[in-house]
């Protein structure tokens, strides 16, 4: 029933989630901070699903406590705070959100290319300052300039049509062929966006070939005064050759947004984390700097409370787990006859041959309407719903299926 699920959500997630998960008739406990280990494992062992963001550590010493629990959602993009393998072993799915904040990233890119275009970043220092400097040499309006793209996924897409709807041309760089947006115009190869681009952003996710994939050789074919921008990953551009791009005149301006290594708190922090070179980065001119920024707006923060718990209610109450990241992506479409008892099995087991075999007998003698399994390393999960059933079967068939030698966990929902 699901009046006896219980979640807990930590670390202040947004109100829309909290809405959606009571409005599906769970007991929601919602939590403004990250609790201490020891009350989040007091509190770990009575609850169906919890909710967290980046500072609560899940590791396998907290879900070892965690006995009745089904599902994890990391209410951010990140998921290295939670041992997902470990969560899988023992059955436990683990959602997050990476694309609620596509469109935010975006638009933080618009800005730029005007602020950087217009050398606003400089003039509002100086005016800061108490320096008036009224200057139009080297400021250009955007319409009819060209904006190459490196990495055409979500953000990339979005990024693309905003740019076009402000008269720019776009041309873009990707490793996989893909249909391109409004009149954006795919390219071959980076050397040739270099080329065409009066400015170039960076939307290309962290892999060992976008490390440092930036560098004085790709910086050097860049078109002279052209601009860069980078809100993707701080390990893509290597930042000695973007401050040698800018001192030398080559670069005509720059936008970061990431940083090869990211401070974990907010405050001062220039003389540690962010590294030898933050004194040659400071003294460059029409240089934006911004602290990650890029996906946090308000828009995106309700739109990850809607993705994930979308996302936990449908495990729950379906076990649906399409966009979990640690488990096989399983789904099916629910079987409507609204007379007879339907329900569905689903049951996480060992990934070893032999093991439907044994379930399809075990079903045999039922109507199985429909069924869809699914592995991710040492895990399956496999989903069935089965119609014309009393309550004698769902006891044999619960009882029956949990027994399963390699069972890691089995769920009716009806
Ligand atoms: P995505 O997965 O939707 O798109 C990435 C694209 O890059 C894909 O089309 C992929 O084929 C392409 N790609 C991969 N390797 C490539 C390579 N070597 N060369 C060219 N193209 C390559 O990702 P997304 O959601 O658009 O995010 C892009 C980046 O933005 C990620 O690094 C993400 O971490 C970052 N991001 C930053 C912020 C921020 O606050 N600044 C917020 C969200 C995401």
């Amino acid at each position: 029933d699901s009046g006896d699920i219980k979640i807990l959500l930590l670390e202040n997630i947004n109100e829309t989630a909290v809405e959606i998960l009571t409005k599906e008739g769970y007991q929601v406990e919602a939590h403004k901070k990250a609790l201490p280990e020891d009350v989040l494992i007091e509190k770990i062992r009575e609850v169906h699903c919890i909710g967290i963001r980046s500072k609560t550590k899940l590791t396998s010493n907290v879900l070892r406590e965690a006995k009745k629990l089904l599902v994890i959602g990391c209410f951010c993009i990140g998921t290295n705070q939670v041992d997902l393998d470990y969560a899988a072993k023992r059955g436990i799915a683990v959602f997050n959100s990476p694309f609620s904040n596509s469109r935010s990233v975006a638009e933080l890119v618009i800005a730029e290319i005007i602020t950087l275009s217009r050398q606003v970043g400089d003039r509002n220092i100086e005016m800061h300052q108490g320096i008036w400097n009224k200057v139009s040499s080297e400021c250009y309006e955007i319409r009819g300039k060209t904006l190459g793209i490196i990495g055409y996924g979500h953000i990339g897409t979005q990024l693309s049509v905003l740019a076009e709807s402000m008269g720019m041309t776009v041309f873009f760089y990707d490793i996989i062929q893909i249909m391109p947006i409004g009149t954006a115009k795919q390219v071959g190869s980076l050397q040739e966006l270099f080329e065409r681009a009066d400015f170039v952003s960076i939307h290309v996710p962290e892999t060992k070939e976008t490390k440092n994939m930036i560098g004085h050789e790709e910086i050097s074919k860049m078109k002279k005064r052209s601009y860069l921008i980078n809100a993707s990953r701080g390990t893509v551009v290597q930042i000695p050759a973007l401050i040698k791009g800018l001192q030398s005149g080559l670069l005509a301006g720059a936008a970061i947004d990431v940083y090869p290594r990211e401070p974990h708190s907010n405050g001062p922090h220039f003389n540690d984390e962010l590294n030898e070179w933050s004194t040659d980065l400071l003294n460059c001119k029409n240089l934006i700097m911004t602290p990650h920024i890029g996906g946090s707006t308000e828009e995106a923060q309700r739109m990850i409370g809607i993705e994930v718990a979308t996302a936990l209610y449908k495990f729950i109450s379906y076990g649906s787990s399409i966009g979990a990241v640690n488990f096989p992506e399983v789904d099916l479409r629910a079987i409507q006859v609204a007379e007879e008892k339907n329900i569905r099995i689903l049951f996480v087991h060992h990934n070893v041959p032999g093991v439907l075999k044994e379930i399809n007998q075990l079903l045999s003698d039922h109507n199985v309407e429909k069924q869809h399994s699914d592995s991710h390393g040492e895990i399956a999960y496999m989903m069935a719903d089965v119609s014309s059933v009393d309550d004698h079967d769902i006891r044999e068939i619960y009882t029956n299926i949990s027994s399963i030698k390699e069972n890691i966990l089995t769920r009716i929902v009806y």
